[in-house]
């Protein structure tokens, strides 16, 4: 574990619980503070109130998905400069191009390695 000076909170959207916890329990083990969210619209009404500093975003979800909420977030001021990761399966380069569209900072392919899944995270913050 690497120390570090701030507290980082981290925002894991994922409609898969599974997912979502395995996510939740590698980055509090390693320190940081979660939220957890199901879906987009969950994760629109948590958002203001407390805006953390790394969005783990999951792209297929119920509803609004991914992209959709990336897009949102990237075109509002008071949440553009959220740094967002897609979490996602989609690994296609196409996918991969509209992941960067939508505003994406970065993106992790699904299923995480566990091994490298916080080295992975660290490079974003
Ligand atoms: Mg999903």
């Amino acid at each position: 574990m690497i120390k570090m000076d701030t507290l980082y909170q981290i925002l894991v959207i994922d409609d898969n619980a599974v997912n979502l916890k395995l996510m939740s329990e590698l980055l509090t083990l390693d320190g940081f503070i979660i939220k957890t969210c199901f879906t987009a619209e969950e994760a629109l009404v948590l958002l203001q109130s407390t805006l953390p500093q790394l969005i783990l975003m999951d792209i297929a979800l119920p509803g609004m998905d991914g992209l959709q909420l990336t897009h949102h977030l990237k075109s509002d001021e008071r949440t553009r400069h959220l740094k967002i990761v897609a979490v996602t399966a989609f690994a296609m380069k196409s996918d991969q191009e509209r992941i960067t569209a939508a505003g994406c900072d970065g993106y992790i392919s699904k299923p995480i390695n566990t091994r490298t899944f916080i080295t992975q995270i660290k490079t974003y913050l």
